[in-house]
C-alpha cells in the first residue's frame, strides 16, 4: 500500500508503527461546531471513511479518533449572539454532524473527544507546562502563553514553509505585538470580557486552550505519542498541523506522525464556496433537492483526495445514474443468483484489481473503472444469457467485498406509487400501438409526479428523477 505524505510530499511505501499487531493508529481533525457543516467539510470525512475501509479490508485493525472542537473564538462568539450558554449552542450542531454523518454513511470513529472535556483540559494544561518549562512556550504581556517556534527548528517541515518569509510580510495585528515573533501561536488565551463565563483556572491565569493544543492533548491521551495515520482537510496544514507536530513533539520527543495525508477543497461549480455566493451547501440543503444521502456520498467519493473536486448538480443527476446502474446490475445478478447451481459451473472473481487500485494511494477512480468494466462485460454476458448462477454468486462475493468499502448498496427497495406504476403500464401500451404522442405525454406526467422511465432490455424501469 502506498500514500503521498505531505510531510515528504513523496509517495511513500505504507509501514505502520506496529506490523506485527496490524493495528493502526489514525487522528483525524473533526469539526468545529459552531454552524452546521458545509459539504465540502464532508468531502474531507468521506475520505478518511475511504481510508478507514479500504484498511480494514486489507486486514488491519484501525483505531481512530475524530475530535470536536466545541471552544474557540466562533463558537464563543455564537453563543454570546445567540444568548446561550457555549454547552448548549455547540449542542445543536453536534447533533447536526452526526446526524448528517449517518446520512453519508460514514463510519463512526473509535472516539470523538470534546475539548472542553475536564479530563483534556487538565491535559491541555499539563503540556503548555512543559512547553513552558522546556524553553518551547512562554507567558507574554498580555498575560496568553505562546509556542516559541524559533526554538523548534522543524517547524515549517510539514508545510513546506519558510520562516523567513512569515517575519517579512504582512501587518501586525495590535494583540500580535506582545509575542516574540509573528508565527508564534497561542496555546492559552486569556480571558477577556468577550468570553462571558468561558473560562478555566490554569497556572497562568483564567483563560481558554487554543485550538491547535486541543488536538495535540486528545490524540496523545487516547492514541499515544505515535500514530501512524493523521488526516485533514489541506487548509489544515498550515498552521495547524504544523503546530500539533511541534507541541506533540516538544513535549514527547518522539516522532508524532508517520503519514500525513491531506485532502484537496471542494469547489462549487467551479468556484470557492461561500455564503456570498449563494453556493455554500449543507447536507439538508442537497437532500432538499430531491437526493438521497447515498446519492451525495457518491458524488463526494468519486473524485482522487488529492484533486479538488467540483461539485454540480449535473454531478449529482451524474451519480444518481450510475447509482442506477449498479442498483440494476445487482437485481440481474440476484435473479440468476438465485438458480440452481449446476456442477462445474462458475468461477471465482476476486475484485483483486478494485482492491489494489485503493492500495496505490487511495486511487478511486481507477477502482471506480474496474467497477463499471465490469458491470459493462457482465450485462453483456446476462444479455446474451451467457451468466449462470455460480458465476452471478461469485460476482455477489465480489461485490460485498467492494461495497465494504463504497457502502453504496442501496438499502430499501423503492416503492413505486401505484398511479405511477399505472401510467407506466399506460405508456408500455402505447408504445405497443406505436402510438408516440400518448407515450411521451404519460412519460411527460409520470415525470410530474417525480419519477422517470428507464427503457432497459428487460423492459421498462422506474426509478425517482434528480431534481433540476
Ligand atoms: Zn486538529
Amino acid at each position: 500500500m502506498r500514500f503521498f505524505n505531505t510531510y515528504s510530499r513523496q509517495i511513500e511505501e505504507f509501514e505502520p508503527r506496529d506490523p506485527a499487531s496490524r493495528q493502526i493508529k489514525i487522528y483525524t481533525c473533526g469539526p468545529t461546531v459552531y454552524s452546521r457543516a458545509h459539504i465540502g467539510n464532508f468531502r474531507a470525512y468521506i475520505f478518511e471513511d475511504l481510508l478507514q475501509r479500504h484498511l480494514e479490508l486489507r486486514g488491519y485493525k484501525v483505531h481512530r479518533v475524530m475530535n470536536i472542537t466545541d471552544v474557540d473564538d466562533k463558537t464563543i462568539r455564537g453563543a454570546r449572539v445567540a444568548g446561550v450558554p457555549l454547552q448548549q449552542f455547540t449542542t445543536q450542531f453536534k447533533d447536526a454532524f452526526f446526524e448528517d454523518m449517518k446520512t453519508l454513511r460514514i463510519k463512526r470513529a473509535d472516539e470523538f473527544p470534546a475539548a472542553t472535556d475536564h479530563h483534556y483540559i487538565d491535559r491541555m494544561i499539563e503540556m503548555i507546562g512543559t512547553l513552558i518549562s522546556r524553553g518551547l512556550a512562554y507567558q507574554a504581556d498580555d498575560e496568553s502563553v505562546y509556542f516559541r517556534i524559533n526554538k523548534f527548528p522543524n517547524y515549517g517541515k510539514l508545510a513546506h514553509f519558510d520562516l523567513t518569509q512569515l517575519q517579512s510580510t504582512g501587518r501586525v495585528k495590535h494583540d500580535e505585538y506582545d509575542k516574540e515573533h509573528i508565527g508564534d501561536f497561542a496555546l492559552w488565551k486569556t480571558w477577556d470580557e468577550e468570553d462571558g463565563d468561558v473560562r478555566w483556572d490554569s497556572p497562568w491565569g483564567p483563560g481558554r486552550p487554543g485550538w491547535h493544543i486541543e488536538c495535540s492533548a486528545m490524540s496523545t491521551a487516547l492514541l499515544g505519542d505515535q500514530i501512524d495515520i493523521h488526516c485533514g482537510g489541506v487548509d489544515n496544514i498550515f498552521p495547524h498541523h504544523e503546530a500539533e507536530i511541534a507541541q506533540s513533539e516538544g513535549v514527547t520527543g518522539k516522532k508524532f506522525v508517520r503519514y500525513w495525508l491531506h485532502c484537496a477543497h471542494l469547489l462549487v461549480d467551479g468556484q470557492k464556496m461561500a455564503k456570498s455566493l449563494g453556493n455554500f451547501y449543507t447536507v439538508p440543503d442537497v437532500l432538499a433537492k430531491g437526493y438521497t444521502g447515498r446519492e451525495l456520498r457518491y458524488a463526494l467519493l468519486r473524485v482522487h483526495y488529492r484533486v479538488p473536486l467540483n461539485f454540480t448538480w449535473e454531478g449529482m443527476k451524474e451519480a444518481r445514474e450510475s447509482l442506477a446502474r449498479i442498483d440494476e446490475w445487482l437485481t440481474r445478478l440476484h435473479e440468476i443468483a438465485e438458480k440452481k447451481i449446476h456442477k462445474g459451473e462458475g468461477k471465482t472473481q476476486s475484485g483483486q484489481q478494485f482492491e489494489e487500485a485503493l492500495d496505490d494511494d487511495l486511487n478511486i477512480s481507477a477502482a471506480l473503472g474496474f467497477l463499471f468494466d465490469s458491470i459493462r462485460e457482465t450485462n453483456r454476458a446476462l444479455d446474451q444469457n451467457e451468466m449462470d448462477a455460480a458465476s452471478a454468486k461469485a460476482w455477489l462475493n465480489c461485490w460485498e467485498r467492494i461495497n465494504s468499502v463504497l457502502d453504496l448498496e442501496t438499502e430499501t427497495k423503492t416503492v413505486v406509487p401505484e398511479e405511477v406504476a399505472a401510467l407506466a403500464k399506460d405508456r408500455e401500451n402505447a408504445r405497443c400501438e406505436k402510438n408516440w404522442k400518448r407515450s411521451d405525454e404519460l412519460r411527460d406526467r409520470i415525470s410530474e409526479l417525480g419519477w422517470e422511465v428507464r427503457d432497459t432490455k428487460d423492459g421498462p424501469k422506474l426509478a425517482p428523477r434528480a431534481a433540476s
